[in-house]
């Protein structure tokens, strides 16, 4: 009879997935199949993840509502333009920065 099946060791499979991977934030172990890591964000993690989005959120809807204001600002002149206004701008970019952040987080 012939049973010709290739020599392979019975124990490791190389197409197994690794147990744990490099989180790349801090280098630590995580579960494979892990959302977050538990070493950067807790034992859940969710929350810190939405903190961390929100915190990201706010950081670029800063930038942008700063960049925004300042190109507006430019535009219209200081005749017309008010502090306010740019304050205003910056703010509300910023806010939606950080909700978008939040959402952005919560999905996952
Ligand atoms: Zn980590």
């Amino acid at each position: 009879m012939s049973h010709d099946s290739s020599p392979t060791s019975p124990s490791a499979s190389p197409d197994a997935p690794p147990a744990t991977v490099t989180c790349d934030n801090c280098g630590g172990a995580v579960p494979n199949g892990a959302i977050y890591c538990p070493h950067c964000c807790g034992a859940d993690g969710r929350q810190g993840a939405v903190l961390r989005g929100a915190f990201v959120g706010a950081v670029i809807g800063t930038m942008a509502g700063g960049l925004l204001a300042a190109l507006w600002y430019s535009l219209v002149g200081p005749e017309r333009g008010s502090w306010g206004m740019v304050l205003g701008v910056t703010v509300g970019c910023a806010t939606t920065g950080l909700m978008l952040g939040m959402i952005r987080q919560r999905k996952g």
